[in-house]
């Protein structure tokens, strides 16, 4: 087994230094395709974030009132640096959390992409004069930056998703607090070594490693944190909300999904499989938008089936540095042990697995699930309720519009959803009818940069990206003002 190690800072970056922790803590990090380790960064806690925080509260004032084109340029040269070292980024992000080469690199691309589009849309924070009925008064609605913002991110996604946070929130003059998840802090420090190297003044940007509680308490226990921007499970989601409630923090959440895929019997069946594989099995099914409904008109299911079928069978799975590998490592033990979980239950309620279904035992180390497919599949199984997160395609039957739109619907959640049709009046009710708050209509990939991205019902509040997405870290100031 190669053991393959990261060159980047492996410590936490407050006020423009790189620190250890206050307690001298480390945490070692696993590379998950064969569990050997690939660094270990310095891990604290509170008395860590307190200080990142005091920091963040201090360099508030003077980025504030340095221009939006000076701060542009910061991001600008950010996303630049990025791109330049996209096959280096690429690989520490597939080192730590398993995906394949090719999707790291795409994610280390989008999140540039996004430095660059918020530093040039965070030109345009514009306010509004408002006509009088009093013309001895003059209205105004100025734009303000919220503050001091915390960031606590997951590990599916950790250059795309501190991303969408970072930099609207330095684009409108916020300085930032960011904690990445615990296995996978190293992707966001090589981001942070972008970030500094393009000119972020000290305590602009603060990265902190540690616990996420006790981090956590320092960022709603602190009243110079404005706003605290999450993307995760939506039980943290609920937890985060009751906690805010004590000093009305701001939040923006970004939670768990159950995406619909539905596919029309006049969409092209053959190519909407392999995006429907494409789109299930990318990151392993470890992504929040992931499709994990399939309804499939009854017109074209015998025909579908097969064809996803084989196009599951013939997925290159392997470690993601491997060239030609389309399928990496489960992330954790845990997520192993809980996809096996779901695919038990549900064979156990009588679904039946056309491909894979069970943990792969291909390879000696590390945390391997056969991508698999399954059929005869009923609300009572857990696949079905709980966000599965997970390489499982679960197939079922429609007949009827309206049956599939009530199906699609009838879950808590609401982040994505997909629809296969080349019937624009089909298009348009689904587009209407589907409560999520991203749609993919022929598209199976529909996240970019300049678009809204954020889900319905406890999906989350708030949306990132797009114009949407540098609002969240904005207040609006209403200014009235009576003349002579
Ligand atoms: P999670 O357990 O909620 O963790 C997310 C982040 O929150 C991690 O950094 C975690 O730290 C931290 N955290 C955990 N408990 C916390 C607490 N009590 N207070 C404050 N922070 C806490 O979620 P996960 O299972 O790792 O991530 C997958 C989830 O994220 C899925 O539900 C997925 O749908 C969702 N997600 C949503 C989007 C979106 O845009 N809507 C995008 C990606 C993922 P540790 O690292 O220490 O665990």
């Amino acid at each position: 087994m190669a053991t393959e190690t990261v060159s980047v800072s492996t410590r936490m970056y407050i006020d423009g230094k790189w620190v250890d922790a206050l307690d001298g803590g480390t945490l070692k990090i696993e590379n998950p395709a064969n569990e050997s380790i690939i660094a270990e960064v310095a891990y604290g806690g509170r008395a860590d974030a307190e200080r990142a925080i005091e920091a963040a509260a201090r360099a508030f004032p003077a980025w504030r009132s340095v221009s939006a084109y000076e701060r542009a340029k910061v991001l600008k040269k950010t996303a630049d640096l990025m791109r330049d070292r996209a096959d280096r980024i690429a690989r520490t992000l597939t080192l730590e959390q398993g995906k394949p080469l090719g999707e790291a690199r795409a994610e280390v691309m989008h999140a540039a992409d996004t430095f660059e589009w918020f530093a040039e849309e965070g030109k345009r924070t514009y306010g509004r004069m408002i006509p009088p009925a009093n013309m001895a008064k003059r209205h105004f609605a100025i734009k303000h930056p919220v503050g001091v913002v915390a960031t606590i991110t997951p590990w599916n996604f950790p250059a795309a998703l501190p991303s969408r946070k970072i930099a609207p929130a330095l684009a409108v003059g916020c300085t930032v607090v960011a904690r990445p998840a615990d296995q996978t802090p190293l992707t966001l420090l090589e981001m942070f070594e972008c970030l500094i190297e393009a000119g972020a003044p000290a305590g602009v940007a603060n990265l902190v490693m540690g616990q996420a509680v006790p981090i956590a308490d320092a960022f709603f226990a602190n009243p110079a944190v404005r706003k605290i921007s999450f993307t995760g499970s939506t039980a943290v989601g609920k937890e985060l909300i009751k906690r805010s409630a004590d000093q009305v923090k701001r939040l923006s959440l970004e939670l768990g999904g159950h995406a619909p895929l539905i596919v029309f019997p006049d969409a092209d069946c053959e190519q909407v499989a392999q995006a429907a594989v494409i789109g299930k099995f990318r990151n392993n099914g470890q992504v929040c938008i992931a499709p994990s409904r399939f309804y499939v008109h009854d017109k074209i299911a015998g025909n579908f089936t097969e064809a996803v079928v084989e196009a599951t069978k013939a997925l290159k799975v392997g470690d993601g540095l491997e060239p030609g590998v389309q399928v990496g490592p489960m992330f954790e033990a845990r997520a192993l042990a809980k996809t096996s979980a779901l695919v038990d239950d549900a064979r156990s309620k009588g679904a039946k697995v056309l491909t894979g279904g069970g943990r792969s035992n291909r390879f000696a180390q590390g945390y391997w699930f056969e991508p698999t497919v399954i059929r005869e599949v009923s609300s009572s199984m857990r696949i079905m309720t709980e966000e599965p997160f997970a390489p499982v395609m679960p197939l079922l039957d429609f007949g009827k519009i309206d049956e599939v739109i009530a199906a699609a619907n009838n879950t808590p959640y609401g982040l994505a959803a997909y629809v296969f049709t080349n019937d624009i009046s089909v298009a348009i009710r689904m587009a209407e009818g589907l409560e999520a708050g991203v749609i993919g209509i022929n598209d199976p990939v529909p996240a970019t940069p300049q678009c809204p991205f954020g889900g319905m019902k406890e999906s989350g509040m708030g949306r990132e990206l797009g114009v949407e997405g540098l609002e969240a870290y904005l207040e609006t100031k209403y200014v009235s003002l009576g003349i002579r």
